[in-house]
């Protein structure tokens, strides 16, 4: 028989980022962990502290908030505060560049207070100082028990090591193309600090490692070498995925070939937020992904037809509209009742073409009148027709239904 469609298992090693009782184990056969990004000023810590909070209310496993100067590194130890006394227990990252050495050793009390470090290799300082800087950043890991993040962007590159390694590429016979030679800088950058980190006393189920760009066939070409090269927890994410459906669809069509091959342990989607559009948006996607790939569940799933000319009305639209919103909005209360109902599949459909087959496929199904059909909406449960729906209390009923599947 043709194999069950499945990704690939994964490859890397388990490693755990923790905060007070909050363990978040992130690779090996951990689920897949999604995280994303603060764009408060961290200096204002009660801003910080809310944005954090409905970041992790809307699904994200891990924060990252920026620590760049000495007022963002005092408040950190006052967000984790606020978040402890509403209960939001998500870990919290610093993200480091240039005198990330000097915040972690002045202020104690945000070194304490983050559950992991992220270090860019390319922006610890350049020459004798980069190795001096780094082993800073380390050994103040290793003072207060943290993992760290290896994070390497080709925006901020190793700027010695690039340069080291454009000079040897103009000494080849047949030079490399200037992408290839990119994608070594980058993995070269990553796993040497990796080395280097564990050499000064990381244990290696410490250390995550990432190398973002912004283009999709970079990502993939770069995380497939990364990942034949070393078992370290890997974060995907496509940098700088651009805004709206571009940076939405970019970011599904890298990160989904990784995931299917088994690369990746934790994600970000890297989204620039349009105007008046909530920065939860990111984790949203992220968690589409994810369940879209049927690598994790969160949410119960709505298969719902495209339309087309056999559906005159707009009552199936906003059939399915209101099915969806429905189940997101019980979410949260469903989740704590009733153990794996983020698996249960509705189809809501639009005739009978394909209505009464994905209604079965579905646990719960609707197949509603296309134009010419009977004005009657059959209903299926598990795979068996159970009742029709008629008249205007379609959707009210239907709902019902799903309330007491649910329930039952
Ligand atoms: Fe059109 Fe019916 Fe197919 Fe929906 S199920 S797309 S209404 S033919």
């Amino acid at each position: 028989p043709i194999p069950l469609g499945a990704a690939a298992p994964r490859r890397s090693r388990q490693g755990v980022v923790a905060w007070g009782e909050h363990r978040v184990t992130v690779g090996g056969d951990a689920p897949i962990r999604v995280q994303s990004m603060t764009n408060t000023d961290t200096a204002d810590a009660i801003a910080t502290a809310i944005q954090v909070k409905e970041l992790a209310q809307a699904g994200s496993e891990l924060v990252r908030i920026t620590v760049n100067n000495d007022e963002a590194a005092r408040a950190v130890p006052h967000i984790r505060e606020q978040l402890d006394r509403m209960g939001v227990s998500v870990p919290l990252i610093g993200d480091f560049h240039f005198n990330g050495h000097r915040l972690l050793a002045d202020h104690p009390a945000m070194a304490q207070a983050l559950s992991k470090y992220r270090i860019n290799p390319g922006n610890v300082g350049r020459g004798e100082k980069k190795d001096r800087q780094f082993a800073q950043m380390i050994e103040a890991a290793l003072r207060w028990g943290k993992p760290i993040r290896i994070g390497v962007n080709w925006g901020s590159l190793d700027a010695d090591l690039l340069g080291q390694m454009m000079d040897e590429n103009g000494r080849r016979p047949q030079p490399w193309d200037a992408r290839q030679v990119m994608y070594e800088a980058l993995i070269t950058s990553a796993l040497a600090s990796a080395e280097r980190a564990v050499e000064l006393g990381m244990a290696p189920e410490d250390v995550v490692l990432s190398c973002k760009v912004s283009n999709a066939q970079d990502l993939i070409a770069v995380y497939q070498e990364l990942a034949r090269r070393c078992d370290y927890p890997l974060h995907l994410g496509l940098t700088e995925a651009g805004m709206g459906t571009k940076g939405t669809v970019a970011s599904a069509a890298a990160l989904a070939v990784l995931l299917q091959q088994g690369i990746g342990d934790t994600i970000r989607v890297s989204l620039t937020p349009q105007p008046g559009e909530p920065r939860t948006q990111e984790v949203v996607v992220a968690l589409e992904i994810l369940q879209a790939l049927g690598l994790r569940a969160f949410v119960p799933s709505v298969t719902a037809c495209p339309g087309c000319g056999r559906t005159t009305s707009t009552v199936f639209q906003e059939l399915a509209k209101q099915i969806d919103d429905h189940l997101r909005a019980a979410m949260p209360v469903w989740r704590s009742r009733y153990p794996g109902v983020e698996n249960l599949k509705v189809a809501v459909m639009g005739c009978i073409v394909n209505g009464p087959g994905e209604s079965k496929h579905a646990d719960i199904g609707i197949s509603l009148p296309g134009t010419g059909e009977a004005p009657a909406a059959p209903v299926y449960l598990d795979g068996e027709k159970v009742t029709t729906l008629r008249g205007e209390r379609i959707a009210e009923d239907f709902r019902q239904i799903v309330e007491d599947y649910v329930a039952r």
